[in-house]
């Protein structure tokens, strides 16, 4: 996996893609802990699951697609009334969120595949997909100044996520200055020349 703290801040930048308007803390609370929801998987081992490539061991179908789309529907159907908005693009928000997880993982470059289409498909897929150092610190913290992982997901996960979230919040700023700026106009008129 990667760190799990970076799984969040994706959440965070999908959140901040998806949310047009000012959101309370609970949805960011979610946008931060939902993309964490498929390393739960790890508990298996307290039921002796084995690591073994089956669709209820590491990386299986709590990563795939269909297990986002699932949980996503629950926790849309769960908050759209309390956060007030539409419920089929939150449910997409908090699928893409929690899908990231499976995307980010095989974007390391070491453990298991990743069951992407389970329960259609049980291949695995990746890893080894992009250049972030897997994890071997699980929920510890780790030392920010040696460790490859932490520094490959900054480079790979943190800035790229920095740089659309900018991108995206800038369109919206340049949009809504447009939108005023032609609203002004329309209110007061040039008068005609005499
Ligand atoms: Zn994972």
């Amino acid at each position: 996996m990667a760190t799990i703290v970076t799984h969040g801040v994706v959440g965070l930048g999908l959140g901040k893609v998806y949310a047009t308007r000012r959101m309370g803390v609970l949805f960011w609370v979610l946008a931060f802990l939902s993309p964490m929801v498929p390393d739960f998987d790890v508990f298996g081992m307290f039921w002796n699951i084995p690591y073994d490539g089956s669709p209820l061991s590491h990386r299986g179908f709590t990563h795939s697609i269909v297990f986002a789309c699932a949980l996503g529907l629950l926790m849309a159907w769960l908050t759209f009334r309390y956060f007030n908005v539409r419920f089929w693009p939150l449910w997409l928000f908090f699928s893409a969120a929690i899908a990231s997880h499976g995307v980010l993982d095989a974007l390391t470059n070491g453990g298991y595949g990743i069951a992407f289409f389970w329960p259609f498909d049980s291949t695995r897929y990746g890893p080894r997909w992009g250049p972030i150092q897997v994890t071997d610190i699980g929920f510890e913290i780790p030392d920010f100044r040696t460790s490859r992982t932490v520094h490959t997901e900054l480079l790979w996960v943190w800035l790229p996520t920095a740089l659309i979230v900018n991108l995206v919040m800038s369109y919206r700023y340049w949009k809504s200055c447009k939108s005023s700026a032609t609203r002004s106009t329309g209110a007061n008129p040039t008068p005609p020349a005499p």
